[in-house]
C-alpha cells in the first residue's frame, strides 16, 4: 500500500491531457502547511520523506425499508454514509472495497438537516485539520522508525442536495441561489439565461466563507433561517480547513450529475413517460417503438466490458439502470438505435400530429401535450395551455446525438483539454435545443 500511495510520483503528466486527478489544477496547486505545494513532486522538495495523501469525501443517503413492500405501515430508516477514497491510488485500486474507508453513518431515522450534519462531521474535520497541519507519525515498511503522514482533502463529491449540506450551500429549495458554482436563482433555471453556461456570475469563495462565519454568530433559529434564505450560505465545518475552496472543491459527481441526471431525464422523463417511445398496445399487443428498440438491442454484439441493457429496458419490468448501463446507453446503444427509431416512426408521428392540428378548433385549444408535462427542464410549460405537439419531435434525435457527442468528450477516460471548449458548446447547444423542443407554443 505504501508504494501504491507514492506511485503517482513516477507517472508523467501529459500536457493538455487529463487522465487522473493528479493532472488537475487542485492537485498541482493545493498549498501545504509550510506554504509549498502540498503535492510537490520535485526532487528538491522540502520534507521529501513525508507521505502526502489526498482524499476525496463522499456522502450519500440510504433508505432502508423494514418490509419487502412499501406501505403506509412499513417503517423506513434513512441513514447517511460518509466515505473516503484515496486519490493517490490509481483508479483500478481506488474504489476497491478494501481501499474505500467508511468514516461514519448518520443515526437516522431521517436525513440530518444541514446544521445537524455539521455536528456529525465536526470531529472528523478536526481530525482532517490535524492530519494536514501536524500529520501523524506512522511506522511503515519503508520507514520502520516512523514516517510523517499528512492528509489533505482534495474534493467533496456527492449528489447535489448532499453536497449543499456538506459545504454550506443552498439547494434546489432555495430561490435566492441554488447553485454551488454560480449565482443562479431557482426561478431562472428554466429560462434561456439559466441554461446558458457562464451567463451568471461565479459564486465568490471569500463571500461564501465570510457568510459561513457570520451564520455561526447568529443565535436564533429564525434569524439563521432568514440569513440562509437570503444568502444561500451557512456555517459548514469544512470551512475550518485553511486550504479548502468550497466553490472549486465541492463537486457533483458525474454519475449523479450526468448519467442519473441529464441522461436519465432525457430517457425516462421525456421519452418514456412522455410517450415518445411507447410500449406495445394494451389490448392487441401491437409492438411499437420500445419493442423495436429491444429487437435492435438483441442483435448487438458487444465486447464484454460494455454494459448490457436489460432486454425490456423502458418497461417497468426492465427495472432501473445502473450508472454503467446509462453510460453504455448514451455512448453506445442509443447512438445507433435512436436515429433508426426516429427514421422509422417519425413519419407516423408527424401524420398523427397533422391530424390533431386539423381537428383542433381554435377555441378548444386547451389540450396540453403529453410531452410538455414531463421533463425536469420544462417546468414552465406545465401550466401552459398548448396546441398539440408532435409526439416525436423531428429534432429530438439529432439533439440527443449532440448530447452524446459532448459526453463522449466529458466522460472519456482521458480528457483532451483542447476538446473541452467543443464539449461545452455541444452541451450548451443541447440544453437550449432541449428547451426549445420542450417549449410549447406559449
Ligand atoms: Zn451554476
Amino acid at each position: 500500500m505504501e508504494s501504491d500511495l507514492d506511485q503517482w510520483r513516477n507517472e508523467d503528466t501529459t500536457p493538455g491531457q487529463l487522465r487522473r486527478i493528479q493532472d488537475g489544477q487542485i492537485w498541482q496547486t493545493l498549498s501545504g502547511p509550510d506554504g509549498h505545494p502540498f503535492f510537490d513532486n520535485s526532487d528538491d522538495r522540502p520534507n521529501s520523506s513525508e507521505l502526502r495523501v489526498g482524499i476525496s469525501i463522499g456522502f450519500d443517503g440510504q433508505v432502508f425499508l423494514f418490509s419487502f413492500q412499501r406501505s403506509a405501515f412499513s417503517g423506513s430508516h434513512s441513514t447517511g454514509v460518509l466515505s473516503v477514497s484515496i486519490a493517490n491510488l490509481d483508479t483500478h485500486l481506488r474504489y476497491r472495497v478494501e481501499n474505500v474507508l467508511l468514516c461514519g453513518l448518520t443515526p437516522g431515522p431521517r436525513e440530518l438537516s444541514g446544521d445537524e450534519l455539521q455536528k456529525f462531521i465536526c470531529e472528523f474535520v478536526t481530525d482532517l485539520l490535524r492530519l494536514y497541519e501536524h500529520g501523524l507519525l506512522v511506522r511503515t515498511p519503508q520507514y520502520p522508525n516512523g514516517r510523517l503522514v499528512r492528509v489533505a482533502l482534495v474534493c467533496i463529491s456527492c449528489d447535489h442536495p448532499a453536497l449543499c449540506r456538506m459545504a454550506g450551500f443552498g439547494d434546489h429549495s432555495m430561490n435566492s441561489c441554488m447553485c454551488t458554482k454560480c449565482e443562479l436563482p431557482h426561478d431562472m433555471l428554466f429560462e434561456e439565461a439559466g441554461l446558458t453556461i457562464n451567463s451568471r456570475p461565479t459564486r465568490s469563495t471569500q463571500e461564501h466563507l465570510r457568510r459561513a462565519q457570520e451564520y455561526k454568530t447568529l443565535n436564533g433559529k429564525k434569524e439563521r433561517e432568514q440569513f440562509f434564505k437570503k444568502h444561500a450560505s451557512r456555517w459548514f465545518e469544512f470551512s475550518r480547513l485553511p486550504y479548502f475552496d468550497p466553490v472549486r472543491m465541492a463537486i457533483i459527481d458525474p454519475m449523479h450529475n450526468i448519467l442519473l441526471g441529464v441522461v436519465k431525464t432525457q430517457w425516462c422523463d421525456v421519452w418514456i413517460q412522455g410517450k415518445t417511445l411507447r410500449g406495445r398496445t394494451a389490448t392487441k399487443k401491437v409492438p411499437r417503438e420500445l419493442d423495436e428498440i429491444h429487437e435492435i438491442l438483441a442483435n448487438f454484439e458487444m465486447p464484454r466490458w460494455v454494459a448490457r441493457l436489460p432486454s425490456d429496458v423502458g418497461y417497468p419490468a426492465g427495472g432501473s439502470l445502473t450508472s454503467d448501463e446509462w453510460k453504455a446507453m448514451v455512448l453506445v446503444y442509443c447512438l445507433i438505435v435512436i436515429p433508426l427509431i426516429w427514421e422509422e416512426w417519425g413519419p407516423a408521428s408527424d401524420k398523427e400530429y397533422q391530424e390533431q392540428l386539423k381537428k383542433l378548433k381554435p377555441s378548444a385549444s386547451t389540450q396540453s401535450s403529453s410531452r410538455s408535462q414531463h421533463g425536469k427542464l420544462n417546468k414552465k410549460s406545465k401550466t401552459s395551455q398548448d396546441q398539440p405537439q408532435p409526439r416525436m419531435h423531428p429534432q429530438d434525435a439529432d439533439n440527443f446525438l449532440t448530447l452524446a457527442a459532448a459526453l463522449k468528450i466529458i466522460l472519456a477516460r482521458t480528457i483532451d483539454v483542447s476538446e473541452l471548449e467543443r464539449a461545452q458548446d455541444l452541451l450548451q447547444a443541447y440544453l437550449l435545443k432541449y428547451r426549445e423542443v420542450s417549449e410549447t407554443s406559449n
